[in-house]
């Protein structure tokens, strides 16, 4: 019927809606089937202290190895886990998976350092979020405070909810990280009421550090009110020696970035930054 009525140009673009749905479908059905033979990986990319550069953590971010289309990363498929409620599933994955090899290299006496494990927002709201989180950590054998949960501030729109659920985290131990931090158009008022330990400064803050003034000020300002409110603040993207550079001289004592390393399979990290530990705790 379009393309009776319509000119070539509507035309086209109803073609492209078209696609785009059809690609929408395909994705969502060929997630299905990747929840079901289990075709997801977690690569973990190391948290380092920047004076030394010692691995103080680590994030484990998802991949999904598709088939045939390689490896796709969370952007592409997150959202419509999150849209279809395939994110229960692909989130229990990845969270016992990070636990369950943080224990492993505790076991074998790599750095007592944490994982910081991606919430979604469904996931943040799901009922029972303690109980789920109390029975990973037991199945797995990691202890609480080694697991750090991060959140973005777009989940704590409910303050009365995010309050209940935060300090349910708190009181069992698990750490709490405010991921993307900056970028959420949310009040400040909640981080004087919530127990929050960490605050991630965005990526999108970093970029242009080196010549940007306005970002220069708001990355010294949220190190500065970290410090006042007691809380850990880590870098998020630092690729650059003189990002590093501004950060260090402004007292960001934590970051994360490809300057340090890429997200990187679990392997890849015990060879590249366990090897010290290794050969003195063997
Ligand atoms: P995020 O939690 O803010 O993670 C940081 C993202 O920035 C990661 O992208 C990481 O690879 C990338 N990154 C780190 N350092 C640099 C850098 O120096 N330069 C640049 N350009 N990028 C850097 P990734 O792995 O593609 O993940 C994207 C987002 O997907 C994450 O953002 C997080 O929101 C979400 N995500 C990842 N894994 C999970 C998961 O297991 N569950 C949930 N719910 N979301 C996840
Ligand atoms: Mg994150
Ligand atoms: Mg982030
Ligand atoms: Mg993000």
């Amino acid at each position: 019927e379009v393309k009776k009525n319509g000119k070539n140009g509507f035309q086209f673009f109803s073609n492209e809606l078209d696609n785009q749905l059809l690609l929408r479908i395909e994705l969502e059905s060929d997630l299905r089937k990747a929840v079901k033979q289990n075709e997801f990986i977690l690569y973990y990319q190391p948290q380092v202290r920047a004076s030394s550069n010692e691995i103080i953590g680590v994030e484990a971010l998802v991949r999904w190895n598709h088939p045939t289309k390689g490896m796709l990363s969370p952007g592409i498929f997150i959202p419509v886990a999150e849209e279809t409620g395939l994110i229960y599933d692909i989130g229990t994955w990845t969270l016992r998976e990070a636990c369950k090899q943080m224990k492993k290299w505790h076991s074998a006496g790599g750095p007592l350092i944490p994982v910081s494990v991606n919430l979604s927002s469904r996931q943040f709201h799901q009922a029972n979020l303690v109980e789920y989180i109390r029975d990973i950590l037991q199945e797995t054998g990691l202890e609480a405070k080694y697991l750090e949960l991060e959140i973005t501030e777009s989940m704590m729109m409910d303050a009365d909810l995010s309050t209940e659920i935060l300090n349910k985290l708190n009181d069992f131990g698990v750490k709490i990280s405010l991921d993307d931090f900056g970028t959420g158009y949310s009040s400040l008022s909640y981080l004087k009421l919530l127990p929050i330990h960490k605050l991630k400064i965005d990526r999108s803050f970093i970029t242009d550090i080196t010549q940007n003034t306005s970002d220069q000020a708001i990355v010294a300002t949220i190190i500065s009110m970290a410090k006042h409110l007691n809380m850990d603040v880590i870098a998020e993207g630092i690729e650059t020696k003189g990002q590093l550079d501004f950060l260090t001289e402004n007292a960001c004592k934590e970051i994360q970035g490809y300057y340090f390393s890429r997200p990187l399979p679990a392997t890849e990290v015990e060879e590249t930054f366990f090897v010290p530990y290794r050969q003195t705790l063997l």
